[in-house]
């Protein structure tokens, strides 16, 4: 059983699984009962499946989240779904302010405040994403833009709740580049400082996502101030995704 201090390290499956995909969550699973790990673990796959993969994971270390939610309950949103949905389904966490919805749907730091509110109504633990583009950190001003982005997307209710932070600096995700420890220390001191102005002494997890591989967790996962990791690509496949679990030990 994971402490509550333990290290969250969170597959984002992004729009990629078909039933198919559940058997790699099984082995994941299974892994975990043979030989329990010191991280808590989730897995965020598409909409469609988190009813099944909850029902599959159920009674095991491997928790279900989702990927994004509308801000409201219910009502005529053709195509969205609510956190109360979301809740239904089986998700206990939801991925939210991702880069790739900010800039594929224009999501601002206000609708993603608004996210957070509906996932704090619904019970779902919501981990939210900040980090800046390539230009931005080339101009020097990769710390401005995160902490601003923490400052608009973290609404006051999540004071005494249960959330995390993920900083991915937009350049890093999907393309196998990563910052350098030194630079992810340094974000990830920013952010602990604005989560402290606006929340107190929290223990609230800062995750690192960005081309996370096998090869380079125990390095990132062990810098300073990182409480875990988002991982992309290298959530599909548990022969990738459980040495980065484990590298959180
Ligand atoms: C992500 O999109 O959240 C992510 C971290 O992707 P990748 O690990 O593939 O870079």
């Amino acid at each position: 059983m994971p402490e509550s201090s333990s290290k969250l390290i969170v597959g984002n499956w992004k729009m990629n699984g078909l039933a198919g995909g559940l058997e790699e969550a099984g082995a994941l699973a299974e892994a975990l009962e043979a030989q329990p790990a010191r991280a808590r673990v989730a897995l965020c796959p598409p909409a469609t499946l988190i009813a099944p993969l909850a029902r599959l994971l159920e009674g095991t270390a491997v928790e279900v989240g989702a990927q994004d939610c509308h801000p409201l309950a219910g009502g005529a949103f053709t195509g969205d779904l609510s956190a109360e949905m979301l809740h239904a389904a089986g998700a206990r966490l939801v991925i939210l302010g991702h880069s790739e919805r900010r800039a594929g749907h224009q999501e601002t730091d206000a609708d993603v405040a608004a996210k957070v509110e509906a996932a704090l109504r619904a019970g779902v633990e919501p981990i939210v994403c900040v980090g800046e583009s390539l230009e931005q950190r080339k101009a020097g001003r990769a710390l401005g833009v995160v902490r601003a982005q923490v400052r608009g997307s973290l609404p006051a209710a999540l004071k005494g709740r249960a959330f995390s932070v993920a900083y991915e600096p937009i350049w890093a995700i999907g393309t196998g580049l990563t910052p350098t420890v030194e630079e992810i220390e340094a974000v990830h001191a920013e952010i602990r400082h604005a989560l402290a102005a606006a929340f107190g002494e929290a223990f609230v997890p800062i995750l690192y996502g960005g081309s996370v591989k096998p090869e380079n967790a125990a390095a990132i996962l062990h810098a300073a101030e990182v409480g875990g990791a988002l991982v992309g690509g290298a959530s599909l496949k548990c022969a990738d995704f459980l040495p980065i679990v484990r590298a959180a030990g």
